[in-house]
């Protein structure tokens, strides 16, 4: 239904209401439950809500409230008087409301809530004989003042607090509960010279300026500084603004029949269906929040008040049956009578999430369809990681001592080690190490791989380290800047703090969080089942994980394949349902044992003899390689990709290691510094890499080749089935492809004549460069599929260096001022840009190959928003880390359901 425009206030009391649980863009999420709550006829206490469209009108004219809203809210107050037999702040009979904010989207950082509104000198006379609890009326004023003159006048809290403190103190009292009525009114006094001192005006005792002054500090609170920093992190957008909420006091604090409390229905830290919450007696609201009482457990109100507890036990059916979700419930119990005053959908942890949505699945009380919409796609490696313990941070009060970006989730203890040697060296010896590099390049490969963790100080979210380490599912915090490496003193230092190698650091990869100590982890008990080290019978999660998954798989329609290039990543990503390999970079394989020898040997060789020697030292071993990556696939299909990186990073870079590998090959030290000089480029990213490195060396491709289609015909031998797909990387020009698909062809066709046996397979290209997206329909002539390396695309369409790009990229995204890009374009997609390129060459290659098979490798491919926008241009699969596997599978789900709407 479009909203009346006309219409900006909505009245809800005695079991009726103009809104709707539906109408939470107009209403705000409260406004639109406490109308909701009310028409299902639950004791809401009556009032009403002003819609955002009215902020959202006061925010676009300088302040202004729409011409009609002052009667509007007049004549809605006057239909609130009539209801509650009362009116607002009278002398007699008196009606007090809170007002509140509420969004769309729970949003704290706005204003808090306002009490007890409509109290002056005279009111509170009648609220004394109303209750008939003289210290209860003054209390409540004292509140009141304080309340209105910290949240809508943004009188400094402390001015307040500093001026009861000085009653106490001149009284000899500890506790506000001791303060008598005369006490009271002293402390009501010097608040009211504290309002004025600051605001330079008297305490207004007029109820309705009260009310016209609270909604518009509401309105201003919609843009203040936090409630749009809270927006950006949380992603919250398109939001018109927030709407305000007037309603009946209820009191919690009129004695010990009177309470309040929050519930939630179902536990939302686990997801069990158990009610959980707390309460306090004779307390208002924010007594709960402060907690300066600790609340009691939901359980024991049983005992307090049975007829209460089960009329909220009542309560929380009837919610879970109208919302078919978990409520996040707060109530007021006012001599003995329950009053409702929020639900909402409860915010929760991933692991509760799970559960909950399981378990209301098989409840009956929502489809499959609804739970893998709910689920939040960003959120669920949380599953996967192992955690620093909690209770070991509380019991032995470990305080952060830097942060960073957490760059891969999961927590981390060990020994710190500065070099990817030293941490492969003493991990043999069984010691768990969290290894410290100002950046990692692709030499600390091994190194990390036997890491628990690992530590940038330099690198963003796309750095080499932080890439690697999502891939290998290793918790990792990058670009600590705090951290400063001396590699050869093997010492870092934290500000004042200074560690030396082997002293103990615990890392969070979750929040980026570092600390100083040694903090217990637990692992995931998802990957200990996959793994074969606990059983599926033991593990809730697990099982409740298999379920939700079995869902998620009849619904997403997009392939999802790995990125991986280790027989363990394999198997790894394919328990977590990868459908094949997409990218495997095949250069990640030269850095163990032997290779990185013989790929040093080829890279120095002097002639064509002397390099197809040293390949023909390589060969056998990618051969074999390949192999264990073919048989972990157990018949799925693995797109691989021919050599992509620079030469010169296979090269040692410092000078021990120059000279062990001078000894190792019989070369002279001069030799190697000259090839090192000869192969230095000022710009490598875009220098001789990729396909150009084919084109020059054909030999290269040619052994790679062998050695991809040896290992098919190996594997296939064996009775495993085996889908090759030979990846040319960074093409830019169908010339560029056409010859190195015609070198490909050449030794595959040699390979089947010789061995007399032959396999399908495919033969493709990445399209990484702009000008592969242009012209792509003259590459797809020959190119059998597309794999977009959104990485390079983003770096060359946006002029953006991958390594580079943190230090100002931070601002272009993170600013409040400078929102150029949306999202980091390095996670998600430039829709606008890298996007449109991605869907041109997606239509061009079908236009010539309508079968053309289009996938995503970058970064991007396990990003949710990404995965919606490659499931809408229609592409066959995306591919990413094995850890992230899963949520790329349930991102594709949600996108088949989003896009069906
Ligand atoms: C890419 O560029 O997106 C890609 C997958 O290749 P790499 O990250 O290895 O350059
Ligand atoms: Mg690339």
């Amino acid at each position: 239904m479009k909203p009346n425009k006309e219409k900006y206030v909505y009245f809800f009391g005695d079991g009726k209401a103009e809104g709707t649980a539906t109408m939470k863009d107009l209403l705000g999420g409260k406004g639109a439950n406490l109308a909701e709550m009310t028409s299902i006829g639950l004791p809401v206490p009556p009032g009403f809500t002003i819609s955002t469209e009215a902020c959202e009108y006061f925010n676009t004219h300088n302040g202004n409230l729409p011409k009609q809203l002052e009667d509007e809210v007049l004549n809605t107050l006057t239909r609130l008087e009539e209801t509650m037999g009362a009116k607002l702040g009278d002398n007699e009979n008196p009606l007090l409301v809170s007002v509140r904010s509420g969004a769309a989207q729970s949003m704290p950082g706005m204003m808090d809530t306002v009490l007890n509104l409509g109290l002056n000198l005279n009111s509170v006379e009648a609220l004394i004989k109303k209750s008939k609890n003289e210290r209860f009326a003054w209390d409540s004023y004292r509140r009141f003042i304080q309340m209105f003159g910290d949240v809508v006048m943004d009188v400094p809290h402390h001015e307040f607090e500093k001026a009861l403190q000085s009653v106490k103190d001149e009284t000899d009292k500890v506790f506000d509960t001791e303060l008598n009525v005369d006490d009271l009114k002293e402390v009501i006094s010097r608040y009211l010279v504290v309002y004025k001192r600051f605001t330079n005006e008297e305490f207004p005792t007029d109820p309705k300026a009260q009310l016209f002054k609270a909604i518009i500090a509401v309105f201003n609170s919609w843009n203040n500084e936090r409630a749009i920093k809270y927006r950006q992190m949380n992603d919250i957008r398109g939001l018109l603004g927030t709407a305000v909420n007037v309603q009946t006091m209820v009191f919690g604090n009129m004695g010990d029949t009177s309470g309040t409390g929050v519930a939630f229905t179902r536990d939302p830290s686990t997801g069990e269906n158990n009610f959980y919450g707390e309460y306090l007696m004779n307390a208002q609201g924010e007594d709960v929040v402060a907690g300066i009482r600790t609340p009691k457990s939901i359980e024991t109100l049983k005992n307090v008040n049975p007829k209460v507890y089960n009329q909220l036990v009542e309560i929380r059916d009837i919610l879970e049956n109208h919302y078919h979700d978990m409520q996040d419930l707060e109530f007021t119990i006012q001599e003995g009578k329950l009053f409702m005053l929020q639900t909402r959908n409860g915010k929760r942890t991933v692991f509760s999430w799970l559960r909950s949505q399981v378990e209301m699945v098989e409840e009956g009380l929502i489809d499959e369809k609804t739970a893998v919409s709910r689920v939040p796609a960003g959120e669920f490696n949380k599953l996967f990681a192992p955690i620093l313990d909690n209770n070991d941070i509380s019991n032995k009060n470990i305080k952060e001592v830097a942060k960073g970006l957490n760059a891969s989730p999961g927590g981390a203890c060990g020994h710190i080690y500065f070099t990817a040697d030293k941490a492969e060296e003493v991990a043999k010896l069984g010691k768990s190490v969290i290894l410290v590099r100002t950046e990692t390049s692709p030499e600390d490969i091994q190194g990390m791989a036997v890491s628990k963790g690992v530590v940038t100080s330099r690198g963003g979210m796309t750095s080499h380290a932080a890439v690697v380490a999502r891939g290998m599912g290793c918790p990792c915090v990058s670009g600590v800047s705090e951290i400063i490496v001396n590699e050869k003193k093997k010492t870092m230092n934290i500000g004042e703090l200074s560690f030396n190698e082997g002293d103990y650091l615990s890392i969070d990869g979750f929040s980026g969080a570092i600390y100083g100590e040694k903090i217990a982890v637990k692992p995931s008990e998802i990957v200990q089942v996959l793994d074969g080290t606990m059983k599926e019978e033991d593990s809730l999660l697990f099982k409740n994980y298999n379920k939700f998954m079995n869902y998620v798989e009849d619904i997403k329609q997009l392939g999802v394949r790995t990125n991986a290039d280790t027989p363990k990543d394999v198997k790894m990503a394919v328990s977590f349902g990868a459908d094949g390999i997409g990218l495997c970079r095949t250069e990640h394989m030269f850095f163990g044992g032997q290779r990185i020898q013989s790929i040093r040997k080829m890279i120095l060789a002097d002639n064509l003899i002397e390099r197809e020697a040293a390949l023909n030292e390589l060969l056998p071993m990618q051969r074999s390689d390949f192999e264990e990556i073919f048989r972990a696939l157990d018949g799925r299909a693995a797109t691989v990709r021919l050599l992509d990186p620079p030469l010169h990073e296979f090269l040692p870079n410092d000078h021990t290691s120059r000279h062990e590998l001078a000894l190792d090959l019989g070369v002279s030290v001069e030799k190697i510094a000259q090839k090192i000089t000869e192969l230095h480029e000022f710009n490598p990213m875009l220098g001789f890499r990729g396909c150009r490195l084919a084109i020059i060396y054909p030999e290269i491709l040619k052994m790679q080749v062998r050695a991809i289609i040896e290992a098919s015909l190996n594997v296939q031998a064996e009775g495993v089935k085996v889908i090759p797909e030979i990846m040319i990387p960074l093409v830019g020009n169908y010339k560029e492809f056409n010859f190195c698909k015609k070198h490909a062809l050449e030794v595959i066709e040699s390979i089947f004549e010789e061995r007399k046996e032959s396999i399908e397979y495919k033969i493709g290209t990445m399209i990484e460069v702009p000008r592969a997206s242009i012209t792509a329909d003259e590459i797809a002539h020959e190119a059998e599929f597309f794999s977009f390396g959104t990485n390079d695309l983003t770096q060359m369409t946006c002029g953006f260096s991958r390594d580079d790009a943190a230090s100002f990229l931070g601002h272009y995204v993170g600013d409040t001022d400078k929102q150029f890009y949306d999202y980091d374009p390095f996670a998600t997609i430039d829709i606008d840009g890298v996007g449109k390129l991605v869907q041109m060459a997606s239509k061009l290659g079908r236009s010539v190959r309508p079968t053309i098979k289009l996938g995503i490798c970058g970064e991007h491919g396990g990003d949710p928003k990404t995965i919606d926008f490659c499931q809408k241009i229609g592409l066959n699969y995306v591919s990413c880390s094995p850890f992230r596997v899963p949520i790329a599978r349930l991102a594709a789900a949600q996108a088949v359901i989003k896009n069906k709407k």
